[in-house]
This record gives structure tokens, sequence and C-alpha cells, in this order.
């Protein structure tokens, strides 16, 4: 602020003006740089957060920075009803990043999903035959896809739901981690199985070893598209590009989003198959900001960084430093820690999650509890291993200050 700024009531403007939808931790951030951010009084604090993966890279990273100046600097829009020299690029070389044959940019994350969904609809009636307006689509219980109407439908989150309906139809929800019961729930009318390969907005939830190699062999031997949710565990988060690299499987479709669009715009996309995205005819798809110049660029820079690998590294090394010194927690104040690389759902067993997020804010890191009792923890990839030990010595301090 400059010296001659008055002091400024942003928290009361922001209930004011706008609708609660969040219960956002009293802090005002004002700048940010790296794996750290600064609040309108000058006070820094460490982010623990990550913008829920949408900052993988940190923020403002100098990379991302100059690829949005250097764009904005020629063309950020030009609406899809002409070419732009961005577009091809970045389609080309996220399909070349991610091992897949086809690329439809989108905005959000949501819109991403609502793609998908439109998709799979699309190729079960055109390729695989099913009766028009018969197609199902099998989600997992406690899935986050986004907070549209079709997909607060096949939510099992009630307040997420509640008072949203009426809901569409053509959904079928299975328990999460559970293949016996996704075999039952497969019949002929199953044109997809979308899942999340870890459950972020549950609380960071990993399925056991062999659950994705049994959605891969399920989805192959019914002739069901495997659609991989990786908005949140994808592009690095995990220690790989896709957290379902992991289990050494591929899924037919991927849907992408957050840290593609480098923390700067949002840029989502639907990944996969020729055959499965080629079904899109013009007229049937398409977004007014959907593949912008701006976003292309950005997304291009992001593509670059996840070629060297160097961040899916620090994420596999600096998250197994995270997950032991968190590991050290359990039992004091910890039941679990879940996750994998940067990623970590703690489950608390003194303390409500709202209440340890606000006390971490106190001491200078900015986290966010999911459900009750589950911290998220999710830094940069850029973040040092000092400074995660700084923001665990924090949790451990919290935890300390509630026994
Ligand atoms: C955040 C998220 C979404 C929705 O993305 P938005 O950009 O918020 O619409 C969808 N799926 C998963 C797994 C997510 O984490």
């Amino acid at each position: 602020m400059t010296a001659t700024a008055q002091p400024t009531d942003f928290i009361g403007m922001d209930e004011h003006w706008s609708p609660h939808n969040y219960h956002p931790l009293p802090v005002v951030i004002a700048e940010a740089e790296g794996a750290w951010v600064t609040d309108v009084h000058g006070r820094r604090y460490l982010d623990f957060l990550a913008g829920y993966s949408a900052l993988n890279f940190g923020h403002r990273h100098p990379a991302l920075v100059a690829a949005a100046v250097e764009q904005l600097g020629r063309v950020t829009l030009t609406s899809r009803a002409f070419h732009h020299d961005q577009f091809g690029l970045f389609c080309r070389e996220l399909a070349e990043l991610t091992g897949t044959e086809m690329v439809l940019a989108m905005n959000s994350g949501a819109e991403a999903v609502e793609s998908a969904v439109k998709i799979a609809r699309k190729w079960a009636y055109r390729v695989k035959g099913l009766a028009k307006d018969t197609a199902e689509i099998i989600v997992a219980g406690g899935n986050f896809h986004g907070r549209t109407t079709t997909i607060v439908s096949f939510s099992t989150d009630e307040v997420a739901r509640a008072d949203f309906g009426p809901f569409t139809p053509g959904f079928t929800v299975v328990e999460y981690g559970d293949a016996a019961a996704l075999a039952a729930a497969i019949t002929d009318r199953t044109a997809a199985v979308l899942v999340e390969p870890i459950q972020g907005e549950a609380g960071v939830v990993v399925p056991g070893a062999d659950y994705l190699r049994e959605v891969r062999r399920l989805c192959d031997e019914n002739n069901v598209l495997f659609i991989a949710d990786e908005i949140q565990s994808g592009l690095a988060r995990t220690g790989s590009l896709f957290a379902l690299d992991h289990a050494g499987v591929r899924a037919d479709v991927y849907t992408l989003g957050k840290a593609l669009g480098g923390g700067i715009l949002p840029v989502s996309a639907v990944v996969g198959r020729r055959d499965v995205l080629g079904v899109l005819r013009p007229g049937e798809h398409g977004s007014t900001f959907g593949g912008n110049p701006l976003a292309c660029a950005v997304g291009r820079a992001v593509v670059r960084l996840l070629a060297t690998g160097e961040f899916q590294e620090r994420s596999r090394v600096l998250g197994a430093h995270l997950h032991a010194r968190l590991g050290e927690l359990v039992g004091r104040g910890v039941s679990e820690v879940r996750g994998r690389g940067l990623w970590a759902g703690v489950e608390l067993t003194t303390m409500a999650g709202r209440l340890a997020s606000e006390a971490l804010m106190e001491r200078g890191v900015l986290c966010k509890e999911t459900h009750d009792t589950t911290l998220r923890v999710a830094p940069p990839l850029v973040i040092t291993e000092a400074e995660i030990d700084q923001g665990v010595a924090a949790i451990a301090d919290v935890l300390a200050s509630a026994r």
C-alpha cells in the first residue's frame, strides 16, 4: 500500500457485494511470488495450498509471466470464428506431452468435464451404437468434478446438491476404490467411467494399488471409455505427469485444468483418442474464450515447463520429504496422512480443520481444510525443503497448542 492509501474494509466489501458461496480465511492478499504471498498489511505467508493445484509452478513463474506478457503485445482474443497462430501449436504440444491424439481447449475445469461427458455420450451413440438418449456414465462416490448443474447431479456431497435439482439423469454412482462394485454396475448402456485417480476434494484419497488397473481392464472388456479427471491430480502434482501414470495405465480421455493455466488464467482441456474426441462436428460444442491466443500462449509455456520433467521430479523428491515430516505427526493430533508427491490429506483428531487453518494463518502458513477434519496440503512445486519444514513445523505447533 502507498503511504496515502486509506484503510479499506476489503473483507466487508466482499461480504456485502458478493454472495457468500465461499468461507475464506480472513487474509487479504495483495502480492505474491513463488511459494509466498503478501497481504495488504505487508505480512508474508507461505502458500501451502497453491490454488488447489492451479499454482503448481508457484505465483508468477517468470517463464509463464513472460509468455503472457509477450502474447498481450500481439493478440489476445479472436474467437474460434477465425484461426490464430497459437492454437494449433498449443494443441500439438499438449498432445505430444500427454501422449494423446487430440486436444479440445476449454476454460474452467467444470467445462472440461462437461465437454468429456458430451463427447462420451456422442461416442456411445455414433461409435458404440447405443440407442438415442440411453447412455449411462459411471462415477465414484465422494467425487468432485465441478459445480455446474449436470456435474452436481452426480455429486454425493449433499451441500453441493441440496437446492439445485432437478438433476441431469444418466449417471450411476458406485463406491470409489471398489472395482467389484464397478464391474457390477457396468451394463450394455455404459458409455464411460469417470474417476479421479486420486480424489482431491474428498481429502486426497488414494485408491488401492490395483483399483485403477481394474478400471482399465473393465473398460477394455466392456468397450467403455475410461475418463480420468486429472484437473487437480495431474500436471506434476503427484510426482509424475498424471496421477494415473503411477498405476501404469492410460485413460482414453483425460480432463485437465487448474495448473494448465499457469496460475494466470483459466485454461482447461479434454485430451485423448482421436476416434473419441473426433466425433464432434461444427456447432455441437464450443466456448467463446476456449483456446484463445493468450490462453494458448500460457498453456504452451506450461507444457514447456512440464516437458523438462523438473517439476515432476521436485514433487517426487520433495513429496517424499513432506510425507516423512507429516508422518511424524501421526499420534500427535493426526490419525493419518494420505497422498502422493507434494500433496497430502492430513486427518486431524484433536482439532477442527477450520480452526487449524486459522491457527496456521496466524503462524504465517496458508492452508485450507476440506470437509471438517482434513487439512489439504498442496504447496507450489517450487517450494524448497526448508520451506516445507517451516510449514510442517507450524502444523506441529498448532496441533501441540490444541492438546
Ligand atoms: C477443481 C476441479 C474441477 C473443477 O474445476 P473448476 O476450474 O473449478 O471448474 C474438476 N475436477 C477436479 C478433480 C477438480 O479438482
